[in-house]
């Protein structure tokens, strides 16, 4: 029933049996994630972004992973939905940024050279009550520096509470946080956007990546956001580089930050701080 509403009323959908288990999976993973935060069931992994002009790590993304007792690793493509229904988002969100921010601090202290993290944020985080608020504590407690800190919002955010969702933003930059447009190019794409939200960073989905040199409606639209991304003063990194050949296609034209499977896999703490540096280094 519910799959044939998502195509609108008066349809119609043959029961087949993988929508069950889907469904029970979903029950599933609904009810053991009210404790997983207690348990420690959660992780972040880290994926490098790289500065492309010194080649060198200059920040990384924040990745969350759900270590579920029975199922194994899950990625949050499969819970964060969940999350976001069940209404547990906002804590786990929460819990992804404190840890963010003080495993940040903590490289910092143990002489790595700096970087910033990017954390993710649902919608639901962003117009959660005193959202302000709790960054700011979380930068306070963990004595994290804003400019070491990229909020990561979609377009999707934007869908209602447009007007208030603005004011967040503005606030968020004035603090000195960065804010990274992600996944562009695969929503809306409002140019409203970009003029209006106090955006810094504007990160190319995947999609127009993985075959730009291949596809030249993909290229031209790269290059077109790009141009768009330097008139506008805004950083732009491409997510999704998987290949040498697309790493020096967006080099040449002067993509600012390069992240995906090239440089490397989203990694395990001890993993991730193996690819850093300290000065010296
Ligand atoms: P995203 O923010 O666009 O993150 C990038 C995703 O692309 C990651 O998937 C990453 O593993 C994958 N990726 C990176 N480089 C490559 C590449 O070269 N090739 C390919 N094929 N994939 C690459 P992941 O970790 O499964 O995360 C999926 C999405 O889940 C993220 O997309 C983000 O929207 C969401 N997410 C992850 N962590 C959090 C979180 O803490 N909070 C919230 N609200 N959402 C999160
Ligand atoms: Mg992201
Ligand atoms: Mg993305």
């Amino acid at each position: 029933m519910q799959k044939a509403k998502v195509h609108g009323r008066d349809n119609f959908n043959f029961y087949e049996p993988s929508i069950n288990e889907l469904l029970v999976e979903q029950m599933n993973l609904d009810s053991s994630m009210h404790h997983a935060l207690d348990n420690g069931e959660f992780s972040i992994y880290y994926q490098p972004q790289m500065d492309t002009r010194t080649q060198e790590i200059i920040g990384c993304e924040a990745l969350l992973r759900w270590n579920h007792p029975e199922l194994g690793m899950i990625g949050p493509n499969e819970f964060i939905p969940i999350s976001e229904a069940n209404g547990l988002i906002t804590l786990i969100g929460r819990w992804v940024l404190y840890t963010a921010c003080m495993q940040n601090k903590l490289w910092q202290d143990s002489g790595f050279k700096p970087i910033f993290v990017s954390v993710n944020l649902s919608p639901a985080q962003l117009i959660q009550e005193n959202f302000i608020d709790m960054v700011s504590e979380i930068l306070e407690e963990t004595k994290l520096l804003p400019e070491y800190l990229e909020l990561e919002i979609t377009e999707s955010v934007a869908v209602k509470n447009y007007d208030y969702i603005t004011g967040i933003l503005e606030k968020l930059k004035k603090m000195g946080i960065r804010i990274a447009l992600d996944d562009f190019g695969t929503g809306y794409s409002s140019l409203n956007y970009l003029k209006n939200f106090a955006i810094t960073t504007l990160k190319i989905d995947r999609s127009f990546i993985h075959d730009i040199n291949e596809n030249p409606k993909n290229s031209a639209i790269v290059s077109s956001i790009l141009a768009m991304g330097r008139n506008l003063k805004l950083c732009i990194t491409a997510e999704g580089i998987e290949t040498k050949e697309q790493y020096e296609t967006l080099r040449d034209r002067g993509c600012d930050i390069m992240q995906g499977f090239y440089f490397s896999k989203p990694l395990p703490l001890h993993e991730f701080e193996k690819l850093m540096k300290k000065p010296g280094d």
